[in-house]
């Protein structure tokens, strides 16, 4: 058997010291597996629709990522949730009370029917009190709108939670929608639910531009659509070679390859830049301000290979990757998952191959098949279609 070694802290999402204070102070030890997959993209404002379990910390996913993003400015609100009920609504308030304890700068409020309009209409009138953030129920929210209390003119991410229960109400789609359409077109759009049916996916999917999607049957089955996964057998000494061989025939915008340590990322990077290759290596190695600036480098295109280590390849959102090398084969399928999910992100296209050069990469292979009912064929010898990923 197999033993991972990494395991993702919720500092390595790089999120602010205020916020990572509150997490420790909330008893949050380690990220949940949805948590895991949306907030390193989330908090770079990708858009996300996100399907897991209840009970899985979905709240936590986007109460963290707009806390981390919001810039507090007077009188302007920049995120809007919204939810079905109005005791949702004042809880994730109160996530938002708990989380943003060390950000004395960040205003929230929660708005819902029942009670007098009057009360939230005078906190929103006056710039002292106006909440950069607001949880709302769509019915008070629109009457809100309406009435032209509240502009939505600044707002920067629009969350719905329990979204599919919002949607295939009638009246509260259109509140919502309503809503939806008072607010910027450049904007992050999330949408979490328990429950999300193939019919109401691409009603979801109106809303948002290349979103993120996770769905999350259950704690032991995740899904890479678009992704095409093979291996390579190999020894550990053929391996550059085969490497040189890939990049060099095969077609792809920007490739990540993952290796197991720092010091083969340095390694690997030197010998890609000695054949040529506009090699970029991102690791813990490098220091936090050298990591981002060559992160964008990368992400901006200066640079088509990357080389990573695990701990960063988890928090990459970077479209153009459409090929993802691993070099060394991680210790476990989980980091498999997240390392690959960077490959034309979910639900778009993308291939993988692994290099597989020992008992112990055998093993995992098998362990990755089994754990994402996926079948992972060889490379084949012809190479693949370009137009396939
Ligand atoms: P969901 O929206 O998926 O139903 P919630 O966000 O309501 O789940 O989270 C369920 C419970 O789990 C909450 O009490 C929340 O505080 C707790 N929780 C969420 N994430 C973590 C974590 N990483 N560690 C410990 N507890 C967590
Ligand atoms: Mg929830």
């Amino acid at each position: 058997s197999y033993v991972g070694i990494h395991s993702t802290g919720f500092r390595d999402f790089l999120l602010k010291p205020e916020l990572l204070r509150a997490i420790t102070d909330c008893g949050f030890e380690h990220p949940s597996e949805v948590q895991q997959l949306a907030i390193p993209q989330a908090i770079l404002g990708t858009d996300v629709l996100c399907q897991a379990k209840s009970g899985l910390g979905k709240t936590a996913v986007f109460v963290l990522t707009t806390l981390q993003q919001v810039e507090p400015v007077a009188g302007e609100t920049s995120v809007l949730v919204m939810c079905h009920t109005r005791e949702l609504a004042y809880q994730i308030k109160n996530e938002y009370a708990r989380f943003s304890k060390y950000m004395p700068d960040v205003k929230t409020s929660v708005f819902y029917g029942g009670t007098p309009i009057t009360k939230d209409a005078e906190l929103l009138k006056n710039k002292e009190t106006h909440p950069h953030i607001i949880v709302a129920t769509p019915g008070r929210m629109n009457q809100l709108v309406r009435d032209k209390h509240l502009r939505l003119g600044s707002v920067k991410v629009f969350v719905l939670d329990e979204c599919d229960k919002m949607l295939d109400q009638i009246d509260m789609r259109r509140d919502v929608q309503e809503i939806f359409r008072a607010t910027p077109t450049q904007k992050q759009v999330m949408m979490f639910s328990a429950t999300l049916s193939q019919e109401v996916r691409p009603i979801c999917k109106k809303f948002m531009q290349n979103p993120l999607e996770i769905y999350v049957d259950d704690e032991a089955k995740l899904t890479l659509h678009g992704l095409q996964q093979y291996y390579i057998k190999l020894d550990e000494k053929e391996k550059n070679r085969k490497l040189n061989e890939l990049l060099d025939e095969l077609q792809f915008n920007q490739a990540i390859i993952f290796v197991k340590s720092t010091l083969r990322a340095t390694e690997l990077d030197k010998l890609l830049k000695d054949c040529n290759f506009p090699s970029v290596a991102v690791h813990s190695g490098v220091s936090q301000e050298e990591r981002i600036k060559r992160y964008k480098a990368f992400k901006d295109f200066q640079e088509r290979i990357c080389v990573a280590t695990d701990v960063f390849g988890r928090g990459i959102d970077i479209e153009r990757i459409n090929l993802a090398i691993n070099y060394d084969l991680p210790g476990d399928a989980d980091s498999y998952l997240h390392r690959v999910g960077r490959a034309g992100r979910f639900g778009t296209k993308g291939l993988s191959i692994s290099f597989v050069s020992s008992e112990a990469d055998q093993e995992v292979l098998k362990s990755i098949e089994k754990r994402f009912e996926v079948a992972l064929p060889e490379f084949p010898a012809g190479g693949v279609d370009a137009s396939s990923y």
